[in-house]
């Protein structure tokens, strides 16, 4: 786009505050605006009318088509689109749309995974229209954010909670604020996904089942090079994906949604794009619509984006960096400022924040549990499945001091001097980044590194502004059970403990150093490096009775998630070992046959001349081998898998995936990776990581 245009079209897709002030009649946009800012309930007249106005608008655009577009806890969106026609009855058609079209739809969403919250007699769903994201238009529909709920009114999907948890914090930080004599319109969640993602070529991708039906490449040996130089990550954008990001950025910008950095990460073809931050679900909402046009747009370049967590072994896998924070109105409530030490009301969310995520390390984990990401965490690529804080060079002296009863003087910021004449002198940032930690201070918000690139943001949103919520309500009562002591006492007196009490969360070291497992696992922290392993927490009483307690799930919510969650890690491995066994005996076992036999007949015509080829025949001897442990690792894996999918519950499934299929898989893989470093090229029936890693 050209940068005179960007102005210009920005938003243009989007129906924005600006375009609902100019077609709406005064005081229906006042009280839309009620219905979005105060979450006040919107009634017929005043939704027909918004309806209205959308349709025109989205008919100027091009529109045909609408849709209620959700977040089924598949984690990705879903949509059904409806058109806007409506006969008239003498051949001719009017385009309509109405304020009930806009506010529910009723998806026979019977598939859609529940966690058996939903019996297939009463499968019925219901969408219903979240004001606070605007709706915009894709591929000639009018989309339209909701949340899908059941017809008992339970969520199926990833958005409610998120809502609910947003509420929670916000009712909760409100009246911290109100304690501090601040009365806020709104306080609200703010987030940036930076979301990392590979680019290939399209032919190679089409030419692995693996890559097309689990996102990931199951087999491959080791590539000649790998990400040891360093020389990708911030190197220069190579044409092909420069043309594709520019496209991207001007797609996401006539979205609406910021876009601001772009880079080439760590791996070979491995790249990153970050936003300016949003109010957090509407910045959700927005990475899922930056997921999908990543994909569509490497199309147009005859490209692929895998936004698998691990899509190639031996190189880095994909994260996506949450970072968060809390805004009353324009306020940013973790400024520290100048003197974090002398700043008080800084000091209280901090250490709400901190008591948080140790009271819930179990969830913020669990919320980050898939099989994908269960190739990064605790793999030196990514931090470990220890949740620890990182709270800086300016922050730990301050906390430190504090827990000794100490008044400290946070440093500021200090002047670097290059010691060369022309560059100037710099200020170094207060927040020395920890690239290995969980959970790190980073100036004013905190960035929560454990996700993947696949998930949905939500769930760890939940989790934390719940939990934060949680430590809000808490400070609250403290300060009304001192009412002896003056207020800014009994604040910095909840502060002190409160630091006091979760000291063993902090840790400004290593995370990826073994030491640090023995140490955390002294403090008695959690360390559950799988997703088996992760996942029951959801279910213990005591976190179904926190989420019941800030109306963010119901037990029964809590179970069917915890379900959902299980079957969908049983699922996707199920998937995996199906897809190896059948490369195995319908790719790599012919191929290799094939080649040993052209040897073999190499060896034989030799020998008719009288020469002896000791290294084919070798060679072949090798081949066959090969060829027979492929064979009976395949035949292993499809026995364990078989097995494992016949457990009698999820719980028991996934520890059979995890400790049989698991091993079994990686054994196949060894197998035919083995014969890869060996095999002439020509008969290799699928691209290398050689060839895959470096052409884009
Ligand atoms: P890095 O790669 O060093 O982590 P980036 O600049 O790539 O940094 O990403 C930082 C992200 O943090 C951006 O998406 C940015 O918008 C976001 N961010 C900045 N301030 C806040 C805030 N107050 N709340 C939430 N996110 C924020
Ligand atoms: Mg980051």
């Amino acid at each position: 786009m050209a940068s005179d245009k960007v102005s210009e079209e920005y938003g243009s897709l989007v129906f924005t505050d600006a375009d609902m002030r100019q077609r709406l009649p005064k005081p229906t946009y006042k009280e839309l605006r009620r219905v979005i800012d105060e979450g006040k309930d919107i009634n017929l007249n005043i939704a027909n009318e918004v309806a209205h106005a959308m349709k025109e608008w989205a008919l100027e655009k091009g529109a045909t088509h609408f849709t209620h577009w959700f977040q089924p806890l598949t984690g990705i969106t879903s949509e059904k689109h409806d058109s806007f026609i409506n006969p008239n009855g003498d051949g001719t058609v009017l385009m309509a749309f109405s304020g009930k079209e806009l506010v529910q739809g009723e998806p026979d969403a019977s598939s859609f995974p529940s966690g058996g919250l939903r019996a297939t007699f009463e499968a019925r769903g219901y969408t219903v229209w979240d004001p606070m994201s605007p709706v915009f238009i894709k591929d000639e529909v009018l989309c339209i954010p909701t949340a899908f709920i059941s017809y008992t009114g339970e969520a199926l999907d990833k958005k409610t909670p998120l809502l609910r948890s947003e509420a929670a914090v916000e009712r909760e930080a409100k009246r911290v604020l109100a304690l501090f004599g601040k009365q806020p319109k709104r306080v609200f969640t703010t987030c940036g996904p930076e979301q990392e993602y590979f680019l290939i070529q399209e032919d190679d991708y089409k030419a692995r089942p693996d890559l097309i039906l689990t996102g990931r490449t199951l087999f491959g040996c080791e590539p000649a090079k790998g990400q040891e130089l360093e020389e990708h990550y911030f190197g220069a954008i190579r044409p092909s994906v420069n043309a594709f990001m520019k496209e991207v950025d001007d797609e996401l910008w006539k979205l609406g949604i910021p876009a601001r950095t772009k880079h080439n990460e760590v791996a070979p073809c491995q790249h990153e794009l970050a936003p300016i931050f949003e109010q957090g679900s509407v910045a959700i909402d927005n990475n899922l619509l930056t997921m999908e046009k990543l994909k569509l747009m490497a199309t147009h370049y005859g490209l692929a984006c895998l936004e698998h967590e691990k899509p190639f072994e031996y190189v880095n896998g994909s994260g996506k960096h949450d970072n968060w924070s809390l805004s009353a109105d324009s306020e940013n409530l973790l400024e520290p400022g100048d003197n974090p030490e002398d700043n008080l009301q800084f000091l209280v969310f901090l250490a709400c924040l901190v008591a948080a995520v140790d009271e819930h390390a179990d969830l913020l984990r669990a919320a980050v549990a898939s099989a994908g990401n269960d190739h990064r965490l605790g793999a030196n690529e990514a931090p470990p499945a220890i949740v620890s804080i990182f709270l800086g060079d300016a922050l730990t002296p301050v906390v430190d001091a504090l827990i000794k009863k100490e008044h400290a003087e946070s440093h500021g910021r200090e002047r670097v001097d290059l010691g060369v004449p022309a560059l100037p002198n710099i200020l170094r940032d207060n927040t020395d980044r920890n690239r290995t930690s969980p959970f790190a201070f980073t100036g004013n918000k905190f960035e929560f590194r454990m996700c993947g690139s696949q998930q949905n943001l939500s769930d760890c949103n939940v989790a934390l502004n719940a939990a934060v919520a949680e430590q809000c309500e808490r400070f609250c009562d403290y300060i009304a059970a001192h009412e002896d002591l003056d207020f800014m006492a009994a604040a910095m007196r909840f502060v002190r403990h409160t630091f006091r009490d979760h000291q063993r969360i902090l840790f400004d070291g290593n995370g990826y150093s073994e030491d640090w497992e023995k140490e955390a696992e002294k403090r008695g922290l959690l360390n559950n490096k799988t997703t088996p392993d992760a996942l029951p927490c959801l279910v213990e009483q005591k976190n179904i009775e926190f989420f019941e307690k800030f109306n963010v799930l119901s037990e029964a919510e809590s179970r069917a998630r915890y379900v959902a969650a299980a079957e969908q890690y049983s699922k996707l491995l199920n998937i995996e070992a199906n897809t190896m066994v059948t490369m195995a005996r319908n790719l790599y076992m012919p191929a290799i046959s094939q080649y040993s036999g052209d040897l073999a007949s190499s060896v034989a015509t030799k020998a008719e001349i009288g020469v002896a080829s000791k290294t084919e025949k070798d060679l072949v001897a090798t081949l066959t081998q090969g060829l027979e442990d492929i064979r009976v690792a395949a035949d292993e894996l499809e026995e364990k898998n078989v097995a494992a999918r016949s457990a009698e519950d999820v719980q028991k499934q996934d520890d059979a995936y995890r400790d049989d299929v698991v091993p079994a898989m990686a054994k196949l893989r060894a197998a035919v990776d083995g014969m890869e470093k060996i095999c002439a090229k020509d008969y290799w029936p699928v691209p290398s990581y050689n060839d895959m890693l470096f052409y884009v």
